[in-house]
């Protein structure tokens, strides 16, 4: 089937406001919309058709996409069956004010609304964030850390039915044991889940005294922590199931482990080379010169300058960089010629000789940017 325009679906124009276009959705949302039309299957392709134009045309990025190349600009986001409407979810309480709740909309229409609740579904437990700081050295060579951490583990006394003695549950007096409630807002109506019961239908009879009838304790926790070799800043390592326990039955939440690398005192890594600069004398530069330089792993390694060396050039120190996988980086020396500024009178008087051997040129040819070194 094909498409409708979006603009000739909400009835505007390109130039048309933001405001208009929000007025447009909103007219058409409320004339359409499933709860008004219970069973009407062209009325929910009309509320969805309208709600994929308002996705596009109310976000600049989209709108802009949608404006240059059509419906090809915005697929992937709006495009196929999986659509996400998680943004025009948050929109529904700008658009209509209050604070309905829309899953059940979404729920009815197979969307993943960005919380769906209903009865009896189980969740896993909450993720949780750890921030491990790491030095330099460690994030290249990989290491092993112990860590700290707190997490909600199931309550052994109730094993986390959150009920004195594991069991005991009564009718939900709120929702009558349904687990949804209905409430009135403006024009619609809508079947929420019910809060009391958060949609099971029933409620604990006798609270566990060990946890209150969270089902839950707080447990300090120590583990070791793998961090592979070539780590970057910012990466995760996942610890799975070290998360809060889940307060519905589901497996335990997992732990995301946020390395921060430390600055080096003078190592700085791009991809997998690592680079430092080592500052050489006038003499090293124009004599040659043989250097040692320790690496990351404190090697000390013979580096040798050829006579001539320019201010800049770099020296390649093979596979004393990043180790991953069998594969090695390099280590990158930058040479920096250090001119002298203070001289002793001997030395003088030998430069002013230089000077008057090699000659001076005083007016001298300038060259591009791009052609030196370093
Ligand atoms: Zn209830
Ligand atoms: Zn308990």
């Amino acid at each position: 089937m094909a498409k409708r325009d979006y603009y000739e679906v909400l009835g505007v124009t390109k130039n048309s406001s933001k405001e208009d276009i929000k007025k447009a959705y909103r007219k058409l949302a409320i004339q359409y919309h499933p709860d008004k039309n219970p069973g009407d299957k062209e009325a929910e392709e009309k509320f969805k058709e309208a709600s994929e134009a308002y996705e596009v045309l109310s976000d600049d990025q989209k709108k802009a996409a949608y404006d240059q190349f059509g419906f090809a600009g915005v697929d992937g986001s709006t495009g196929g069956g999986s659509q996400d409407f998680s943004s025009i979810f948050r929109d529904f309480n700008d658009i209509f004010g209050g604070t309905g709740d829309f899953s059940n909309i979404f729920d009815m229409f197979g969307f993943n609304a960005s919380n769906p609740r209903s009865a009896n579904s189980v969740h896993q437990g909450a993720n949780l964030r750890y921030e491990l700081e790491i030095s330099f050295k460690d994030s290249i060579f990989g290491t092993k850390k112990e860590i700290q951490f707190s997490h909600n583990e199931a309550c052994t006394s109730c094993n986390g039915t959150g009920a004195a003695g594991g069991n005991g549950r009564k009718t939900c007096p709120t929702c009558g044991g349904s687990g949804q409630i209905r409430q009135s807002q403006g024009f619609f109506s809508f079947t929420r889940t019910c809060y009391a019961c958060s949609g099971k239908g029933s409620i604990i009879e006798k609270l566990c005294s060990e946890c209150g009838g969270t089902g839950s304790q707080k447990k300090r926790q120590t583990i070791i922590i793998t961090i592979p070799p070539g780590v970057e800043n910012g990466k995760q390592v996942v610890v799975p199931r070290q998360g809060d326990a889940s307060s519905s039955g589901g497996p335990p939440g997992d732990l995301y482990v946020v390395i921060r690398v430390k600055t080096h005192e003078y190592f700085e890594r791009h991809n997998l080379d690592l680079y430092c600069a080592v500052p050489i004398s006038v003499t090293q530069a124009i004599r040659g010169a043989e250097i040692y330089v320790q690496t990351l792993d404190e090697k000390r390694v013979r580096v040798k300058i050829p006579a001539g060396t320019q201010n800049g050039k770099l020296i390649r120190i093979r596979d004393e960089g990043v180790p991953i996988n069998n594969h090695h980086g390099d280590l990158y020396l930058k040479l920096l010629v250090e001119i002298p500024t203070k001289l002793s009178k001997e030395a003088k008087k030998l430069i002013e000789e230089l000077a008057r051997i090699e000659g001076e040129d005083d007016s001298p040819q300038p060259i591009a940017l791009s052609k030196i070194a370093g």
